[in-house]
This record gives C-alpha cells, sequence and structure tokens, in this order.
C-alpha cells in the first residue's frame, strides 16, 4: 500500500479545488477506520464529514468491505441491460423494505448527479406515457445543489456552478430559498419563519399553467449550500400544491438518505412523501460509487400500462453494477444489526448541544441543527468572502479535525456512529480554531 507522497501531483486536475493553492500545501489521506483518516504524515484526523457526507457506518466497516471482496472474486462485472444479476434484485426488494414500501421501484445510477438527471427525465417520460407531454417546464430552488450534469445544473441554484457554462436547460424556474438570518438565526431543527414561501409555486403554477410543468426537485436540506433547514410547514406545503396541480414532487436526499436526519430519509422526518427520491453517497457506504431513484409504483406502472409498453430509454453501463451491488447490501445489513439509526437518535440531543453551545464565539453569526448535521455560519471577511471559512477548514485540518466549508459556511455531517468522546474532541479543537481566525 502506498502511503509516501506522490512524486508528482501535476496531472490530476482536482474537481471543486483551488488546484494551484491545494497543490502548493496539499492534504493527504491515505488510510481510514471508523470515524478517523490517517495522512500521509501520520496524523489522526477526526472525520467531522463523513468524507463527502457518504460513509454513514464509519470508514473500512469490515462488513461491508468483506462483502465488496467477495464479489469482485465472484463477478466482477455484470450487464444490467436485457440481462442481470440477483444482487441487482435482490438489492432493489432490500431498498424497498428499507422505505417501509412507501416506494415501488428503483432505477440504479453510478451517482448522486446521475439519479438526479435519471429523476428529471422519468419526471418528463412519466408525463408523455400518460398523455400530458406538455408537462415539459422543471422547478428547482435558489441555493439548491442538484449534482453537475446538465439537468441538476439547471434546476440547481448556485451561480458560480451555472455562471461557466450557460445557457443550460430552458423551461426552468427556481424557487426562492428558505435562509432568513433576521428571523431564524440559532435555531434547533426546523425553523419557524418561511412555510409561506412554499406559496411562490402558486405563482410558477398561475404564471405558467399547471398543463406546462412537470416536476419540482428540492433538498429537503441543503446541504452544499450551507446547511439549509426547511422551515415548519414548507414541505407540507410544496407536496400539497404539487398534488393539487399534479406536479411530481422530487426529494433529493443524495446527502439525507440514509440516516443523515436519524431516519431512513428526511421524507420520513418530515413526514412528506415525494414520488420519486434520489441518492446515492450513504447508499454503499462510500465504498464504491452508487446512485438510485426510488419511484412510487404509479410512475412505472404508466409506462408498464401505456400503448405497446413504452420502456424508459435510459440507463448506464454501470447501472446496477455486481460490486456496487454488494456493498449496498452489506450496507443495509450493518445499518440493521448495528442499530445505526437508534445509535443517531441517542446522540442527536448531545450533537446539537454541542454545536450550540459555539454561541458566542467569535464571527459567529448562526448555528444550525438536525438531525447529525450541524451548519455553522461566519461574518464574511468584508471583500473576502469564504476567506474566514476557509482558514477555519485549514486550521482544523492541521489540528486533526476534518471539517467543511461552502462559502463561510461550516457545514458538519459526521459518520453516524460516532459517541461522545469524538463530539468533545471535534467540538474542542473546533472551538479552539474558532477563538484563531482573521
Ligand atoms: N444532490 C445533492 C443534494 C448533493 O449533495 C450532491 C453531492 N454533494 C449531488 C446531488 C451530486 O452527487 P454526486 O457528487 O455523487 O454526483
Amino acid at each position: 500500500m502506498n502511503e509516501s507522497r506522490p512524486e508528482s501531483m501535476s496531472a490530476f486536475w482536482m474537481p471543486f479545488t483551488n488546484n494551484r493553492d491545494f497543490k502548493a500545501s496539499p492534504r493527504l489521506l491515505v488510510s481510514a477506520q471508523g470515524m478517523y483518516y490517517k495522512d500521509v504524515d501520520g496524523n489522526q484526523i477526526l472525520d467531522g464529514t463523513a468524507g463527502l457526507w457518504c460513509v454513514p457506518c464509519g470508514h473500512s466497516q469490515p462488513k461491508i468491505v468483506g462483502a465488496v471482496r467477495e464479489m469482485i472474486g465472484q463477478l466482477d462485472f455484470a450487464p444490467t441491460f436485457q440481462m442481470g444479476h440477483p444482487a441487482a434484485f435482490d438489492l432493489a426488494e432490500r431498498l424497498m423494505d428499507y422505505t417501509g414500501h412507501k416506494f415501488g421501484h428503483v432505477f440504479y445510477t453510478n451517482s448522486g448527479s446521475e439519479a438526479v438527471d435519471t429523476a428529471l427525465k422519468i419526471a418528463l417520460a412519466y408525463h408523455r406515457a400518460r398523455g400530458e407531454g406538455g408537462r415539459t417546464r422543471l422547478i428547482g430552488r435558489e441555493r439548491g445543489y442538484h449534482g453537475v450534469g446538465f439537468g441538476g445544473l439547471s434546476v440547481g441554484g448556485i451561480g458560480p456552478n451555472r455562471k461557466q457554462f450557460g445557457p443550460l436547460l430552458s423551461g426552468v424556474d427556481h424557487l426562492p430559498h428558505t435562509h432568513n438570518l433576521l428571523k431564524n438565526a440559532f435555531s434547533r431543527g426546523e425553523p419557524d419563519f418561511g412555510a409561506e414561501l412554499a406559496d411562490e409555486l402558486e405563482r410558477l403554477v398561475t404564471l405558467h399553467d399547471a398543463s406546462t410543468i412537470a416536476a419540482v426537485i428540492i433538498e429537503p436540506v441543503s446541504g452544499s449550500t450551507g446547511v439549509l433547514v426547511p422551515p415548519k410547514g414548507y414541505l407540507k406545503r410544496l407536496r400539497e400544491i404539487c398534488t393539487k396541480h399534479g406536479i411530481l414532487l422530487i426529494f433529493d436526499e443524495v446527502i439525507t438518505g440514509f440516516g443523515r436526519l436519524t431516519t431512513p430519509f428526511a421524507a420520513d422526518y418530515f413526514e412528506v412523501e415525494p414520488d420519486l427520491i434520489t441518492t446515492a453517497k450513504g447508499l454503499t457506504n462510500g465504498v464504491i460509487p452508487m446512485g438510485a431513484v426510488f419511484s412510487k409504483k404509479y410512475i412505472h406502472d404508466a409506462f408498464m400500462d401505456a400503448p405497446a409498453g413504452i420502456e424508459l430509454f435510459h440507463g448506464y453501463t454501470y447501472s446496477g453494477h455486481p460490486v456496487a451491488c454488494a456493498a449496498a447490501l452489506a450496507t443495509l445489513e450493518v445499518f440493521q444489526d448495528e442499530r445505526i439509526l437508534d445509535h443517531a437518535r441517542g446522540i442527536q440531543a448531545y450533537w446539537e448541544d454541542a454545536v450550540h453551545a459555539l454561541k458566542g464565539l467569535p464571527h459567529v453569526i448562526d448555528l444550525r441543527t438536525i438531525g447529525l448535521i450541524a451548519g455553522i455560519e461566519l461574518e464574511p471577511i468584508p471583500g473576502k468572502p469564504g476567506a474566514r471559512a476557509y482558514q477555519a477548514f485549514k486550521r482544523a485540518f492541521a489540528d486533526g479535525v476534518l471539517i467543511r466549508t461552502t462559502g463561510d459556511i461550516i457545514a458538519l455531517s459526521p459518520p453516524l456512529i460516532l459517541e461522545k468522546q469524538h463530539i468533545d474532541e471535534l467540538f474542542g479543537k473546533l472551538t479552539a480554531v474558532l477563538k484563531t481566525l482573521d
């Protein structure tokens, strides 16, 4: 195993990275176990972000690693076009169990971005299969992140991610985001103000007519734009408006799926039933790339019942890759055997208290918590947006804690297996870092 520094770092064009800055002072991870990474210098780094929100059961989970090894030795690859393999079917059934049978079908992808584009395509094709092909408009939200495919970028609402690639898909609108520092700062769980922002959907329906709108896609809790928790009642109101007008509601649960809010999905936490769910990340505990779209039975049936049995002309070479299926099956087993959701529920209050204890530290202008997520918003340095949080990220890493930042917001999302001592270590070190910032 190579644990030494690479001879050159020039050829790798790193994603979502300030390449020049990084390569001048790189952070290199060489191994991981449980709650910790180890870096190239042998330092232990406490993982406050579950990698990129994708390791709920902790690193190098033995059952998952074992299942992957076994499947690679048995079936390295098998197509799922016009043929299949047992693990893909077994996993689909287990996933439906995991959703409490609120969904009837699953379509496999390799990533969250692909899951989003797949869900948008399913929504468009569903309306066509039912003879409502005029429903082509898609609605996303400001400050929404739905990956980097052209569909996800178009419905996403992050300016810098979009502006290099325009004009993107036409016929897309955006609801306003719900972030409100004036009224909702330092909320625990769902903030009180802002449910009425869902009524903006009625405005778009009046403007365009419901017969032109296919779907609304939102993250129940936005992660990549800084942990934006929906106001009380907001998601239920969106659901009502969508139902009233025959618009499909898609929850992008790429980060909120698999226990992040201490429930199987955020949809369970908020008691709102979307028509489609996109997910990825925790599905395989991050070990092998995999994404998925969960579909209500009636959506799938619309294709099966259509004249001449219209099928969905869509799929990926690696849809339902056997090794990814093995990782996902083992992950679901670990969730059950290790009672991961119970553990997350048990530790949630301690987590929330630790986050809110940061109130009063220099530059902290908001703290937001829900499930095992935290958003710590810092006051920006005038003229240098994002610089303060980036400084916190670098100093925390040097002190042995991995945090994530977006703009001037620190987002935390640890593996769900964390214990009180990890929370103490994380917030002890983070407090020290926050006290040193410019
Ligand atoms: N949707 C959401 C809500 C996400 O947070 C992400 C990734 N952070 C994606 C989609 C894209 O997933 P991926 O990076 O696996 O393509």
